[in-house]
């Protein structure tokens, strides 16, 4: 730019990406938001694909901010990742859902999703284990859903994190399984409880045999390794239909239950506890 003299430095200035603009001011007004604790949690049922019993809650971040709207969490959290507020932002996410835990009780255990990025870090653990006592938990009712959005430089540090967690009762699930980065290497590498097959997989479900040859292979490929299934995204009795014949344990979407305020949850936990 310094060669094309003032009018390239004014032509690269004003073109200064629109991406890269809105993507500097979602910065500006998350940060205000997490200072402000304007951020709130949303809770989507995870269910027994048979019977529909409520397995589980994931917890879903949700920002409304006074210029920009409801943002959502596919455009913040990687502004967040790229950032570094990610850090603050999963520290937030984690005490809610615990505090949320707490004040509903056992018997319901909830989800939150980290990025493989917050779970190298070297406080993690302890910033975990804090969490839970600072609530009263134990281990065994939190999990952690994990993401890679970014390629992380040191999976065997996050590896090592992990197995500390489990330890301690955590559940870890391996997150948006068949899309994007989150690959089979990564099997390999960290200690996992469940694979979280994404809600792409599910697209042509009902018209494809090939996308249901896909899905089931996946299923089969996680009993090979010992872990459990969830599927995300099922919108369809249909979906839910084919999945069932497979068989495919778990089951989270818009059909049996979509995300909502913490209180929509309460009676049907009670009911659970009451069990
Ligand atoms: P995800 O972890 O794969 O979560 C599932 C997303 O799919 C949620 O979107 C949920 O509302 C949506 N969903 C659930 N059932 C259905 C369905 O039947 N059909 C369709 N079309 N969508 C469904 P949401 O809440 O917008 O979150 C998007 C992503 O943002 C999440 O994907 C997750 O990767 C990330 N995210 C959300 N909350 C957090 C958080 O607290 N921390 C981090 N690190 N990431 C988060
Ligand atoms: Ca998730
Ligand atoms: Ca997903
Ligand atoms: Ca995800």
């Amino acid at each position: 730019a310094k060669r094309e003299g003032k009018n390239g430095v004014r032509f690269f200035a004003s073109t200064l990406d629109v991406a890269a603009q809105s993507q500097m001011f979602t910065e500006v007004r998350l940060r205000r938001a997490l200072q402000r604790q304007e951020l709130h949690l949303h809770y989507q049922p995870q269910v027994d694909a048979r019977t529909g019993a409520l397995l589980g809650l994931e917890a879903l971040v949700r920002w409304t901010d006074e210029q920009l709207g409801d943002v959502p969490p596919a455009r913040f959290i990687p502004v967040a990742e790229e950032s570094g507020l990610i850090v603050p932002l999963g520290q937030w996410v984690l005490n809610e859902a615990c505090r949320q835990l707490a004040q509903w009780g056992p018997g319901v255990p909830v989800a939150v999703n980290v990025s493989v990025l917050e779970v190298a870090r070297d406080d993690f653990v302890a910033g975990v284990r804090s969490t839970l006592e600072r609530h009263g938990l134990s281990g065994t009712q939190l999990k952690l859903e994990l993401t890679e959005r970014l390629a992380v430089r040191d999976l065997h540090r996050a590896a090592r994190h992990l197995s500390q967690l489990r330890d301690l009762g955590v559940r870890l699930s391996l997150d948006d399984f068949g899309m994007g980065q989150s690959s089979v290497s990564t099997l390999l590498k960290l200690p996992l409880d469940e694979l979280k097959l994404d809600r792409s997989l599910l697209a042509d479900l009902e018209d494809s045999p090939e996308a249901r040859r896909i899905v089931e292979s996946l299923i089969g490929l996680a009993r090979g390794l010992n872990l459990s299934v969830i599927v995300e995204g099922v919108e369809t009795t249909g979906q839910l239909e084919i999945l069932r014949a497979m068989p495919c344990s778990a089951v989270q979407g818009y059909l049996t239950g979509r995300p909502a305020a913490p209180d929509a949850w309460t009676e049907r936990i009670r009911a659970v506890q009451s069990e």
